[in-house]
C-alpha cells in the first residue's frame, strides 16, 4: 500500500484508484484479502472501463451515420488472454505496472491468473482473433459473431505419453471482459413444418422447437486505442427456464429437459480440427449462431437504412470457412419470408452481401450434411437450397449444354455417400467473392476442388494470404525484441510493419546482432524454465531450440520430425565423440480426441524423449520435450524463444499456416516444405535464408498418381530403414514392443502423407541447420533477415486487402 506521501503520476494514480474501487465494490473484497485472481479481475475491469469510455465516445460520434459494417462469422475465436493485449493497445502497460506495483502485485501475477480463452481449435480460430484485432486497429466498423462456449478446447494432460482430455473451465470465475446483453435476444427455430402456396416465393415456417440466443459482448480495442469493435458471442437458452407443471408434479429431470437440450448448443467447442464433426449438435451450433447473427444484422440494417433492400451497401458478411455457410439459405429465408422481398431481389442482396473464405482442400474436411437431417432440422432451408440449386444448375446448363458430369460436379447436392448438402458449394454460389488463404492454396483451389466452379465463375476466386496481429505476436509476446526494433528503426515501426525491411541494413552489424542475440537468449532462458516446470526436462539455453508447435495431424508431419530425431540419436550413439551441435527438440500440440493415429504420434514423441533424455551416451547434447496443453499463452512463451521453426507439412496440404509467420517474425529460421504461406515467406525473406526441402505440391500429386509406396523410398535411403526397424522393434517401447507396428507398416505401404518420400532431403536440411548454428554470426544475420522480411505478413495487410477488394469498406491508417 502507498504511504500517503508517495506521489504517483496522475494517470497511474487514477488507474490504481480505479482498481481498488473495482476490488472493493464489484468484487466486494478488501485489499488485504485479494488473491492474484482478484487482482486480475479488478485490473481487467479497470482496463475495460477505459475501453468502454472510448467505445461510448465513438458511438456518440457515429450516431446517425450509416457506415458500412463488416460482420465476421466464425464458429471459432481462439483469443487467449486479453489483459496485456488490451493494456498494450491502450498504451497503459506502464501505468498498469506502476499501479499494481504500488499495490504490491506484479503485472505477471495478475496476468497469469487470467484464463486462456480457447474458443477455437487452432489456426482458423486464431486467424479470426487476429483479424478482429486488425479490424479495430484499422478502424473498420465491424462485429465478430460466434458462440460463447461454456467450455473451450479441452485441457490436455499426458499420462505416460498418452493424451487425456479434461474439460476446460474458463468461465468458472466469470469473464471480466464481457458485457451480458440480455436485451439482445433472438429466438432461433428448429424442426417443425413449412406451409405456403406454390405461386408465391414466400412460405411460412412453424418450427417445432425454439432456442434463445442471448448476446455477450467482448469489446476489441485496436492499436493506440483509437477504435473499438465488438465480438458478440451467443449463449443458448431455452425460452422457458423449466416446465413448472412437470416440476411440481415431481418430475424434476423432465422439467429441465428442454433447458438442457437448448443449452447444450453453447456447452462445448467441438474439438475437431480439419475434419467435419458429423453430429447433429454441430449442425445445431452452426445454424444457431448464424441465425442469431443475421437477425442482429438485419435489425441494425432496418434501424439505420429503413429497408433490407440496400443491405449490400451497408453490410459485408464474411464466412470463416463453411461452418456458417447456412447463412446463404437463412438470409434468403429472412429476406423472402420475413421481409417480403421477391426471390430474385433477395438473391441479388444475398450474393451482394456474403463472401466466403475456404480453409482446406483435404477431402475428408469438406463439410456436407445428410439431406434427411437438414429436412428434419431445417425444413424451410432445405426447400430454399433446392431452389437455389435448381436455378444454379439451369445457369450451368445454359452455359455448357449437355455436360452431365459438370452438373453433378457443381451441384449443391452430392450423391456419393447418400444425398448430402455440400456446404462449400452452397457458400460458393451464395458469395460474390471466395478466397483462399495463400497464393499456393488459392491456385490449388482453382485447379482441384473448385476447378469446375472456377470455369463457371472465373472472377469469383481471389487470394488473401493470411497474416498475424503484430501487437500480440511481436509487441506483447516479445517486448525485448520490440524495444530493440524501436531503438533501431524508431517508433514508426510500431505503426507500420513495412518499416521492418529497413532492418536488412543492420543484419551484418555486429553490435546489432549482439543485442538481437541477447534478446533471443533471454527468451530461451524463460522457455527453459517453462520446459523444466511442465516436463521436468532440463535443457541448455545455448542449444539449438528446434520447435514444432501446432495441432497434431498426419499432414503436418510431426512424425517426420520424430523420425529425424531418432536418426540423430542413433548417429550420436554411433559416434559419441563427434563435435555435435547441441539440440533441443520441442514439441507441443493437441490431437483431436478421436484421432487415434495423432495420439499415437504424441506417444511416440514422448517415448523417444524418455529414452533419449536418459541416455548418458548422448551427453545431454540432444534433449526432447513434449510440452503439454498447447494454447495461445504457451505459444507466447515458445515463439520468441525458437531458433528453428518446423513447417514440414506434405506440400499442398497446409492451406496457409500462421505459426510459420509468428516464428519467423520472432527470428526463428524456417525448416520447411514449399507449402501454404511458407512459399510467400521465402519470397519476402529470400529463399537462401530458409532451409527448404522436399517434394513440391505438384511432385506430391505426380507421385500419388503413380501410386506411391513407402517401401521404395525406404530401400533407397541409407538411414530410414534403420530408424523404422528400431521403432518397429520396440527400442522406444520396451513395455509394448508391438506398439508402433501398424504405424511403421503404414509408412512402408501407402504412406499417404509422403513421410518416406521427403525423409532424406529433410535429414540433409536438418544437417545444414545444425552446421549453420555453429556459425554464430551467419545464423544471427539470417535471423535478423527473417524478422526484416516479415512485415508483409501483418494481419493489417490481410485485412486491408479484404477491405479494398472484397468488402468495399474504407480503411484508415
Ligand atoms: C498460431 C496458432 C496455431 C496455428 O499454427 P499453425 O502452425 O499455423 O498450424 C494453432 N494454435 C495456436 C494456439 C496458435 O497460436
Amino acid at each position: 500500500m502507498t504511504p500517503p506521501d508517495t506521489v504517483l503520476p496522475v494517470e497511474t494514480q487514477a488507474l490504481r484508484d480505479l482498481i481498488i474501487r473495482k476490488l472493493t465494490y464489484t468484487l466486494g473484497k478488501p485489499v488485504t484479502a485479494a488473491q492474484d485472481r482478484d487482482w486480475f479481475v479488478a485490473t481487467a475491469l479497470a482496463v475495460r472501463d477505459r475501453i468502454t469510455e472510448r467505445f461510448l465516445k465513438q458511438m456518440e460520434m457515429n450516431r446517425g451515420k450509416a457506415k458500412k459494417h463488416v460482420y465476421y462469422l466464425s464458429l471459432e475465436f481462439l483469443i487467449g488472454r486479453l489483459l496485456r493485449e488490451n493494456a498494450n493497445n491502450l498504451g497503459l502497460v506502464e501505468e498498469m505496472r506502476e499501479a499494481l506495483a504500488d499495490l504490491g502485485v506484479t503485472t505477471d501475477q495478475a496476468r497469469q491468473a487470467e484464463p486462456d480463452a480457447a474458443l477455437g481449435n487452432g489456426g482458423l480460430g486464431r486467424l479470426a482473433a487476429c483479424f478482429l484485432e486488425s479490424m479495430s486497429s484499422l478502424a473498420i466498423p465491424a462485429f465478430g459473431y460466434g458462440i460463447r462456449y461454456d467450455h473451450g478446447l479441452f485441457r490436455q494432460i499426458l499420462r505416460e505419453g498418452w493424451q487425456q482430455e479434461f474439460p476446460e473451465d474458463w468461465l468458472n470465475f466469470g469473464n471480466p471482459w464481457e458485457f451480458a446483453r440480455p436485451e439482445f435476444r433472438y429466438r432461433v427455430g428448429f424442426g417443425g413444418e413449412v406451409s405456403g402456396d406454390d405461386d408465391s416465393d414466400k412460405a411460412t415456417w412453424t418450427p417445432g422447437e425454439w432456442v434463445d440466443a442471448v448476446a455477450y459482448d467482448v469489446p476489441v480495442v485496436g492499436w493506440r486505442g483509437e477504435h473499438v469493435n465488438l465480438l458478440r458471442l451467443w449463449h443458448a437458452q431455452a425460452p422457458d427456464p423449466l416446465r413448472l407443471d412437470a416440476f411440481n408434479s415431481g418430475d424434476h429431470h423432465g422439467a429441465l429437459a428442454e433447458q438442457v437440450r437448448a443449452e447444450s448448443i453453447s456447452k462445448v467447442l467441438y474439438p475437431a480440427d480439419d475434419s467435419p464433426a458429423g453430429q447433429e449438435l454441430r449442425l445445431r451450433q452452426e445454424y444457431f449462431f448464424t441465425a442469431a447473427a443475421l437477425a442482429d444484422v438485419l435489425r441494425r440494417q432496418v434501424r439505420q437504412a429503413g429497408s433490407v433492400e440496400t443491405l449490400a451497401d451497408h453490410a459485408a458478411i464474411q464466412l470463416n470457412d463453411t461452418h456458417p455457410a447456412i447463412a446463404v439459405a437463412e438470409l434468403m429465408r429472412l429476406l423472402v419470408d420475413e421481409y417480403g422481398l421477391a426471390w430474385a431481389k433477395a438473391w441479388e442482396v444475398t450474393r451482394g452481401t456474403i463472401s466466403y473464405t475456404n480453409h482446406t482442400l483435404l477431402p475428408e474436411a469438406l463439410e456436407s450434411w445428410p439431406v434427411h437431417l437438414m429436412e428434419r432440422m431445417l425444413p424451410r432451408h432445405m426447400q430454399i437450397i433446392y431452389r437455389i440449386n435448381a436455378e444454379h444448375l439451369d445457369g450451368v446448363r445454359a452455359k455448357f449444354p449437355g455436360d452431365d458430369r459438370l452438373l453433378s460436379s457443381v451441384s449443391l447436392i452430392g450423391e456419393d455417400h447418400g444425398r448430402r448438402v455440400r456446404m462449400g458449394h452452397l457458400a460458393f454460389v451464395g458469395s460474390h467473392h471466395v478466397n483462399g488463404v495463400s497464393a499456393l492454396h488459392t491456385g490449388l483451389m482453382k485447379q482441384t476442388v473448385f476447378s469446375d466452379f472456377h470455369r463457371l465463375f472465373p472472377h469469383r476466386i481471389v487470394n488473401k494470404t493470411n497474416g498475424i496481429a503484430f501487437r500480440r505476436w511481436l509487441f506483447q509476446c516479445n517486448p525485448g525484441l520490440t524495444s530493440l526494433l524501436v531503438d533501431a528503426l524508431g517508433p514508426r515501426v510500431l505503426d507500420d510493419a513495412s518499416a521492418l525491411t529497413e532492418l536488412r541494413g543492420m543484419a551484418d552489424d555486429a553490435i546489432f546482432q549482439g543485442r538481437y542475440a541477447a534478446v533471443k537468449r533471454a527468451n530461451k532462458e524463460a522457455l527453459a524454465v517453462m520446459i523444466q516446470e511442465r516436463t521436468g526436462v532440463r535443457v541448455d539455453p545455448a542449444a539449438l531450440f528446434d520447435v514444432q508447435i501446432k495441432r497434431i495431424h498426419e499432414y503436418k508431419r510431426q512424425l517426420l520430425n520424430v523420425l529425424q530425431t531418432v536418426a540423430l540419436y542413433e548417429s550420436m550413439r554411433a559416434h559419441p565423440m563427434r563435435d555435435w551441435t547441441p539440440v533441443v527438440k520441442i514439441f507441443a500440440g493437441k490431437a483431436a480426441p478421436g484421432y487415434h493415429r495423432a495420439k499415437q504420434i504424441i506417444k511416440l514423441a514422448w517415448d523417444v524423449a524418455r529414452v533419449v533424455n536418459r541416455d548418458p551416451a548422448v551427453r545431454g547434447l540432444l534433449k526432447v520435450a513434449f510440452i503439454p496443453n498447447y494454447n495461445v499463452s504457451a505459444a507466447e512463451v515458445i515463439v520468441p524463444a525458437a531458433d528453428l521453426s518446423e513447417q514440414i507439412s506434405t506440400a499442398g496440404m497446409e492451406a496457409s499456416g500462421t505459426g510459420n509467420m509468428k516464428l519467423a517474425l520472432n527470428g526463428a529460421l524456417t525448416i520447411g516444405t514449399l507449402d501454404g504461406a511458407t512459399v510467400e515467406m521465402a519470397e519476402h525473406i529470400g529463399h537462401e535464408h530458409l532451409f527448404l526441402f522436399g517434394l513440391s505440391a505438384a511432385e506430391v500429386a505426380d507421385r500419388k498418381a503413380e501410386g506411391w509406396k513407402g517401401s521404395r523410398a525406404i530401400a533407397a535411403s541409407d538411414t530410414l530403414g534403420g530408424v523404422l526397424d528400431a521403432i518397429e522393434g520396440g527400442v522406444f517401447s520396451p513395455d509394448d514392443r508391438t506398439r508402433y507396428r501398424d504405424l511403421v507398416a503404414s509408412l512402408r505401404g501407402d504412406d499417404w502423407f509422403m513421410v518416406t518420400a521427403d525423409f532424406d532431403s529433410y535429414l540433409d536440411a536438418q544437417k545444414d541447420a545444425m552446421t549453420l548454428y555453429r556459425d554464430t554470426t551467419e545464423w544471427r544475420r539470417k535471423a535478423v533477415l527473417n524478422t526484416a522480411g516479415m512485415g508483409w505478413f501483418s494481419s493489417d495487410r490481410s485485412i486491408s486487402e479484404y477491405a479494398k477488394e472484397i468488402w468495399n469498406v474504407p480503411v484508415s491508417r
